[in-house]
């Protein structure tokens, strides 16, 4: 599966980065970093997890 970020959705609030710390982070400038896109098994339901949190969605997992 893989994790897709609608960028000028994102608000930067790093809630999805709370659920996912393993999978993405803000950088410095607030910007979020995916640090992994492809995911499998624990990994993807932690995915879905920062996907239902994002409160302007724009995080999926397909
Ligand atoms: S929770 Fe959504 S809006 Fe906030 S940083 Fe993550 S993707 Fe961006």
């Amino acid at each position: 599966m893989r994790i897709v970020l609608d960028r000028p959705r994102c608000e930067g609030h790093g809630l999805c980065e709370e659920a996912a710390p393993q999978l993405m982070h803000l950088d410095d400038d607030g910007e979020l970093v995916l640090d992994r896109e492809e995911v499998e098994g624990a990994d993807a339901a932690l995915a879905n997890a920062a996907a239902r949190v994002c409160p302007v969605a724009a995080l999926r997992v397909i």
